[in-house]
């Protein structure tokens, strides 16, 4: 069984460390919030009193932090507080499970080879619950040796785990595919109130659009009116799910990469603007498919010029 330390206690990495108990392993648990603290000793994780006391004895170590700031102050220590990287053993694996931009994954990942150990680049998708129930999918950078030491641990946190390429690719995976579910959700959204406005009904839509080529995750799961799909967010008055603030940070970063490379990302830009809106205002805590809310009420307000 692995020595594992599990840093950043929070909604997705609670369940994450969790899983990781219950299969077995030595995981010590580490969270700057007494709160979060509290939760994992609930859980059964051991909680260091110190993010050096949670990594020293560590062969793998584990983020799940809220930003790539978070994870480059934590690898580095700041103040009084050792980094990570430095209080860790040699040839540490550091595996950084946060949704972060890419640029600043590879930083990461720079930092974690020049101190000695190695890294990967693995963040999710699937959420709360997927985090929960191991059902989370993975998308790695990295070589492929250290993928395949990671693995094992990955599986029992996760279904689908995909080795992506080398440093910060998982990361591009990620802010790629994510790209593509904000533009999604906002064009099926724009397209009921489309047909609300001519009289079409949502059931008649949803059969002829699921089976048809507007198909798509965005309305076959993640179905933004009520009724046609009755899991989605849109029938409990849109609660998360996935939250407009979650989308609208990872667009950000799809900005990042955008302005990096100089893609000619129309689209991606535009989903950027309309989700930072929505996070700015009621989308902060509702699902990303409440977008469909704004979208109405713009439209009864005469439309927008966006
Ligand atoms: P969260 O805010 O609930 O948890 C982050 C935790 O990190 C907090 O408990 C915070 O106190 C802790 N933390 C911050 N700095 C720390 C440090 N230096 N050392 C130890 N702990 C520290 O966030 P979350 O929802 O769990 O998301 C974590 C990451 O996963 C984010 O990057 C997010 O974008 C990504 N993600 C979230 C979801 C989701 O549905 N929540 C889905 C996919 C990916």
């Amino acid at each position: 069984m692995t020595t594992i330390a599990f840093l950043g206690l929070g909604h997705m990495g609670l369940p994450m460390a969790k899983n990781l108990v219950d299969a077995g392993h030595d995981v010590f648990g580490f969270d700057v919030v007494p709160a979060a603290i509290q939760a994992g000793r609930a859980a059964g994780i051991a909680v260091a009193e110190t993010p050096a006391e949670a990594v020293a004895e560590a062969e793998v170590v584990i983020t799940m932090l809220p930003s790539g700031r978070h994870v480059l102050d934590a690898y580095r220590g700041s103040g009084d507080v050792a980094g990570l990287l430095s209080a860790a053993r040699p040839d540490t694996l550091f595996v950084d499970c946060s949704t972060i931009a890419v640029d600043e994954s590879r930083d990461a990942h720079a930092l974690v080879e020049a101190a000695g150990h190695r890294g990967l680049d693995a963040p999710v998708s699937g959420g709360v619950v997927g985090a929960e129930n191991a059902t989370l999918a993975f998308m790695v950078g990295g070589t492929e040796g250290d993928f395949q030491t990671a693995l094992p641990l990955l599986e029992k946190m996760g279904r689908r785990i995909v080795h992506c390429g080398g440093a910060g690719l998982g990361q591009a995976a990620k802010v790629c595919n994510n790209m593509i579910l904000g533009i999604s959700q906002i064009a099926v959204a724009e397209a009921f109130v489309l047909g609300e406005r001519l009289g079409l009904s949502h059931e008649a839509l949803f059969d002829v659009a699921s089976n048809a080529s507007g198909q798509c995750w965005a309305l076959t799961t993640n179905c933004p009116v009520p009724g046609p799909v009755p899991t989605s967010p849109a029938n409990r008055d849109y609660q998360p799910g996935f939250a407009g603030a979650l989308m609208s940070k990872d667009l950000g970063l799809a900005e990042a990469a955008i302005g990096l490379t100089g893609v000619d990302a129309k689209m991606g830009l535009l989903a950027r603007e309309i989700y930072r809106e929505y996070a700015d205002g009621p989308g902060a805590s509702k699902d990303f498919s409440g977008i469909i809310q704004t979208i109405r009420a713009d439209s009864a307000s005469g439309g927008t010029a966006r």
